[in-house]
């Protein structure tokens, strides 16, 4: 839960609540020129608080620390020196907080990497598998850092509708029209900074983003690199389940409505990866058929291959073309993204 507090000549403040009962962060932005960041003590940082909450209520400081909203992603997520050694979450990027982007960008950097690590381990993938992780992870830190600067940008732009430029109370500003649907403007010009499901669950892995996709438009679509997409549907026995629920974290999830012909009689166990089949209409109903529309399975004739990470990897029709399709994966024979093309001109924000 997150207030921001706005009041003139009081620069950026906000309340965020970790947990509503005891947990809460209080942040301000500062200028390091006029106010060095030894100038925030316990006592000047209780005054903030209670200047910004309008009134003295009890509380222990836990801690104090600064940082920079400075964008950066790492040039490599894989050490060049120790082949073994990767980073996620902030260790490879991190980005102004606006726009909560931190965390799943983070979570999503493990998800990807940490099934690629067991297929290594296992013997079942080449290690060069896990030189995707990166190329896969890069892009998406780079877009979600694109949004979390133009969020900063857009907070400020309000700010500054709020307050004008003539040091007007927010009540003064709103009494007036022009300088109140100018407020209405940047309001709503910051409606990405709260709602960006499309940079959360909507990115293709091997495919660039489109610049005119908008951050909180996600269209669930079944093609390679999507996510899974969600529906409820039911079990056998009548539960009612996730579509996401129904993949395998250390195995590729085969979704098929028919059987996958066994050409040369070759069955799934005989493949050289672990896989589990799950049959639409016998494991997972889905009663008014929209999902199974969605990933094209209303014909018993093929089947959609699904990651350990739940991200599509792609159709098959046979168990041969299943075993090709995940060794031109696992085995790197085949995929390799344009770095530069699905990071785009912003690469220059890349750090070592
Ligand atoms: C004020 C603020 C608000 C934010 N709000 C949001 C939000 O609403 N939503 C969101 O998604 N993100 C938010 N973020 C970003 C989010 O907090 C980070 O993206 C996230 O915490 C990163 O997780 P991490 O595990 O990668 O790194 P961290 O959370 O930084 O964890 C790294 C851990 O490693 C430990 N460590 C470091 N060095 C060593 C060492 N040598 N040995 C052992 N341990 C070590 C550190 O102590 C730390 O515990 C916010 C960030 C800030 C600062």
């Amino acid at each position: 839960m997150l207030w921001f507090i706005m009041a003139k000549n009081a620069g950026k403040r906000n309340f965020i609540a970790y947990n509503r009962s005891n947990n809460w962060v209080f942040v301000t932005c500062y200028d390091a020129t006029a106010t060095p960041k030894e100038t925030f003590t316990e006592e000047y940082c209780r005054r903030l608080i209670d200047q910004s909450l309008g009134k003295k209520i009890p509380y222990n400081v836990l801690s104090i620390t600064t940082w920079n909203t400075t964008p950066r992603v790492a040039r490599h997520y894989r050490s060049k020196l120790i082949r073994h050694g990767f980073v996620v979450g902030d260790a490879a990027h991190c980005f102004p907080s606006t726009g909560g982007l931190g965390v799943n960008t983070g979570l999503g950097d493990a998800h990807n990497l940490v099934w690629k690590i067991t297929a290594v381990e296992n013997g079942w993938a080449e290690d060069r598998l896990l030189d995707s992780y990166e190329l896969e992870r890069i892009p998406i830190a780079v877009e979600n850092s694109r949004q979390s600067r133009l969020n900063e940008k857009k907070v400020h732009e309000l700010s500054r509708a709020a307050f004008g430029d003539n040091g007007q109370s927010l009540e003064e500003r709103m009494q007036d029209p022009k300088a109140r649907s100018e407020i209405q403007l940047a309001l709503m010009d910051n409606y990405n900074h709260f709602d960006s499901l499309d940079l959360q669950i909507g990115y293709v892995y091997g495919k660039a983003r489109s610049p005119h996709r908008r951050a909180g438009h996600y269209i669930p679509e079944c093609i390679p690199g999507t996510r899974l997409p969600h529906a409820w549907v039911y079990t056998a026995d009548g539960r009612t389940i996730s579509t996401l629920d129904v993949t395998d974290y250390s195995a590729f999830t085969i979704l098929l409505s028919g059987s996958l012909q066994r050409d040369n009689r070759r069955p799934l166990d005989d493949v050289s990866f672990p896989a589990k089949e799950v049959y639409l209409g016998k494991d997972i109903i889905d009663k008014d058929g929209a999902w199974t529309r969605l990933m094209g399975l209303e014909r018993a004739s093929s089947a959609v291959v699904i990651r350990p990470d739940q991200h599509v990897l792609g159709r098959v029709t046979t168990i041969d073309e299943l075993q090709n399709l995940v060794n031109s994966f696992v085995l790197c024979s085949s995929y390799v993204p344009d770095h530069e093309k699905l990071c785009g001109t912003d690469l220059q924000i890349l750090a070592e």
